[in-house]
C-alpha cells in the first residue's frame, strides 16, 4: 500500500468516522500551515460526503512565537472577540470541527510562562461558550494529527528531516488503524469494544477508585450518576462521532471534592508549546495543595492557578498499558497520543456528558452535583505497567479495573 493511498484512507476515516459529516453541514478545519495538502484532502472528502461549506483556519507556530515575543501582556490578555464570535456562530449553526494537533513541543520554550498563562486564560474565557458546545457534544468534533517538520525532528533527532516525517506518518497510521484492511470497520469494532467496557462499569455504580503505582497513592471518589464513556459518542443532535483519533480510553468525571493523596506523572506534558516533566501533585478534599516538577514547575503552577476549578480534577480516564499507542513505544510529546498510551486525569473542567442529564445543566447545577467547572481542561499521564486501580461500588463490592497496568475486568 503506498503512502498516497494511506493518506486518503486517513482523511476519509476522519471525515466519516471522526466528525461523521452530515449532508448540508458546515465544517471548520483548524490546521498547521504545513498541513495544507492534508487539509485539501479532508475538504475534498467532506464535500463528497455532502458538506455545505468547509472553512479553514491555518495556524503558523512561528507567527505564534513572534506574537509572544513582541506583544505585551496587556495585548495577550485581549482575545479577539471576532474569532470567538465566529466559532460561536458556527457551533450555533451545528457545524462540525476538525482540529489538527501537531505542534513543535519546544516552540515556546523561551517565552515566559507568565505570558503563556495570560494568553491561555484570555483564550479560555473568550472561548467558553464555544467550548461548552464541544464538551456537551452539541456539535461533532474530532482532534487528529499529522507530522510537522519540527515535531518530527524532536521525535527522531538522528535521522534526516524527511525521513523523520515519514517515520512519524508511519506511527500515526499505525495507531489510527490505517494499516488494517478496512480502517472504517476496524474503528467500528474498536469503539464497540470500548462501549461494552463502559456499559459494564456503568452498571456497577462505582463509588471510589484506589490508585497505586510508584509515586502514586490516590483515592478518587466518583459522583452519583456519573457515566463512563469511550470510543465514540452521540451528539445531542443524535450523530455518532469519535472525538479523538486515536482514542483508547474510557473516561468519567471525579467527584470534585473527593480526591485524596498524591500522584506522579509518567510522561512529559506539552502545555501549549512548553514541556512540563516529572511532576507530583498532592490532593486534599479534591484540591491540589502542593505541586512540584523537575521541569516546567513555574508553568505547572500557572496552569493550576488559572481559575478556581483549575486546581481540581475534571476527568478520570483508564487506558491499558499495552494499548496500541503504548505498544508503539514512542513518547509523542503530544497529549492526543500520549494520553492514549496511559491512564490519565485532566486538571480543570469535567465533561457535562459524564453525568446523567449533565448536558442540560448550567454551571451551578453541575457544581452542585460534584462536577468541576473551569475554563481549562488539560489531560496529563499517570499510567504505567505497575499500576493497579481498585474499585469499590455503592454496594461495597470491590474489584480491579486495572492490574499490573492491564484491564482486569
Ligand atoms: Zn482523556
Ligand atoms: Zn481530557
Amino acid at each position: 500500500m503506498n503512502f498516497e493511498e494511506n493518506l486518503k484512507k486517513y482523511a476519509k476515516l476522519i471525515v466519516e468516522i471522526g466528525v461523521n459529516i452530515q449532508k448540508d453541514q458546515e465544517l471548520m478545519i483548524r490546521c498547521p500551515i504545513e498541513g495544507a495538502p492534508f487539509a485539501r484532502e479532508l475538504t475534498q472528502y467532506a464535500y463528497e460526503a455532502g458538506a455545505k461549506r468547509v472553512y479553514i483556519e491555518y495556524n503558523d507556530e512561528e507567527l505564534t512565537r513572534m506574537t509572544y515575543s513582541y506583544a505585551s501582556n496587556e495585548t495577550l490578555s485581549e482575545y479577539p472577540s471576532w474569532i470567538a464570535n465566529g466559532y460561536n456562530e458556527l457551533a450555533e449553526r451545528g457545524a462540525a470541527f476538525i482540529s489538527i494537533s501537531a505542534g513543535n513541543p519546544d516552540i515556546l520554550k523561551d517565552v515566559s510562562p507568565d505570558k503563556i498563562a495570560v494568553f491561555q486564560k484570555a483564550a479560555g474565557k473568550a472561548l467558553e461558550t464555544y467550548k461548552r458546545y464541544i464538551s456537551n457534544s452539541d456539535v461533532t468534533w474530532c482532534v487528529v494529527s499529522i507530522p510537522t517538520l519540527d515535531w518530527s525532528k524532536k521525535l527522531f533527532p538522528h535521522v534526516d528531516a524527511e525521513e523523520g516525517v515519514r517515520l512519524l506518518w508511519e506511527k500515526i497510521f499505525e495507531v489510527t488503524r490505517i494499516y488494517e484492511e478496512d480502517p472504517v470497520r476496524a474503528w467500528q469494532e474498536h469503539t464497540e469494544a470500548l462501549a461494552i467496557k463502559c456499559e459494564v462499569l456503568n452498571n456497577k455504580k462505582i463509588q471510589r477508585l484506589k490508585y497505586n503505582a510508584p509515586g502514586t497513592d490516590l483515592t478518587v471518589e466518583l459522583p452519583k450518576d456519573h457515566i463512563w464513556l469511550g470510543g465514540g459518542e452521540y451528539s445531542t443532535k443524535g450523530t455518532y462521532f469519535v472525538a479523538n483519533m486515536p482514542t483508547e480510553e474510557i473516561f468519567t468525571m471525579p467527584y470534585k471534592y473527593g480526591v485524596e493523596g498524591m500522584l506522579t506523572s509518567t510522561k512529559p506534558l506539552n502545555y501549549g508549546g512548553n514541556l512540563i516533566e516529572d511532576f507530583t501533585l498532592h490532593f486534599k478534599k479534591g484540591k491540589i495543595v502542593k505541586c512540584t516538577a523537575k521541569k516546567g514547575e513555574e508553568m505547572l503552577k500557572k496552569l493550576i492557578e488559572t481559575d478556581e476549578g483549575a486546581c481540581y480534577l475534571g476527568e478520570v480516564a483508564i487506558v491499558p498499558h499495552s494499548s496500541p499507542v503504548s505498544a508503539s513505544q514512542t513518547i509523542f510529546f503530544n497529549t492526543l497520543f500520549d494520553e492514549n498510551a496511559s491512564c490519565h486525569f485532566a486538571i480543570g473542567s469535567s465533561y457535562p456528558i459524564n453525568i446523567k442529564d449533565g448536558a442540560t445543566m448550567d454551571k451551578e447545577t453541575l457544581e452542585s452535583k460534584g462536577a468541576n467547572t473551569s475554563i481549562i481542561h488539560q489531560d496529563f499521564m499517570v499510567g504505567c505497567k505497575e499500576m493497579t486501580i481498585e474499585a469499590t461500588t455503592e454496594s461495597a463490592e470491590t474489584f480491579y479495573l486495572i492490574k499490573d497496568g492491564e484491564w482486569a475486568f
